[in-house]
C-alpha cells in the first residue's frame, strides 16, 4: 500500500466512527500507525505532515483527552456531540494529508517530466 491508501484508510476508519459504526482502538487499528509505529513511530505520513511524532499536535489528541477525561476509559467511540466534532476534525485532517500527498506525488511527476532530457517523439 502507498501512503495515499494508507491515509485513506484512515479517512474511512474516521468516517466510520462519526458514523457510529466503529470505535477507535488508537495504535491497534489506526492504518498508519499499524505500519509505521514500530516502537519510534518512524516513517509515518501523519508525523512528516505535522512535523510530530506520536500524533502530537493533530486533533488526536484532544479526541483522545475528551474521551478519557468524558468517558472514561471505554472503547473510544461516539459518546456525544463533542465527540462527533472532534472526530469529524480528526477525520478532515485525515482528508487533508491525503490532498497534501496527491499534491506531493503530483508535482514529482511533473519535475521529472522537466527533467527528461530526450522526451519520447511522438
Ligand atoms: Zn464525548
Amino acid at each position: 500500500m502507498d501512503k495515499i491508501s494508507i491515509m485513506e484508510a484512515s479517512v474511512r476508519k474516521w468516517q466510520r466512527i462519526i458514523d457510529g459504526k466503529g470505535g477507535d482502538g488508537g495504535v491497534l487499528d489506526c492504518p498508519p500507525c499499524r505500519i509505521f509505529y514500530m516502537v519510534v513511530c518512524f516513517g509515518c505520513p501523519i508525523a512528516s505532515y505535522s512535523g510530530k511524532k506520536f500524533c502530537r499536535e493533530t486533533p488526536y489528541i484532544p479526541w483522545y483527552h475528551h474521551q478519557v477525561n468524558d468517558h472514561g476509559f471505554m472503547r473510544r467511540k461516539i459518546y456525544c456531540d463533542e465527540c462527533v466534532t472532534l472526530a469529524t476534525d480528526m477525520r478532515n485532517y485525515m482528508s487533508e494529508i491525503v490532498e497534501h500527498l496527491k499534491a506531493e506525488k503530483a508535482s514529482k511527476l511533473n519535475e521529472s517530466s522537466q527533467d527528461d532530457p530526450n522526451p519520447p517523439a511522438s
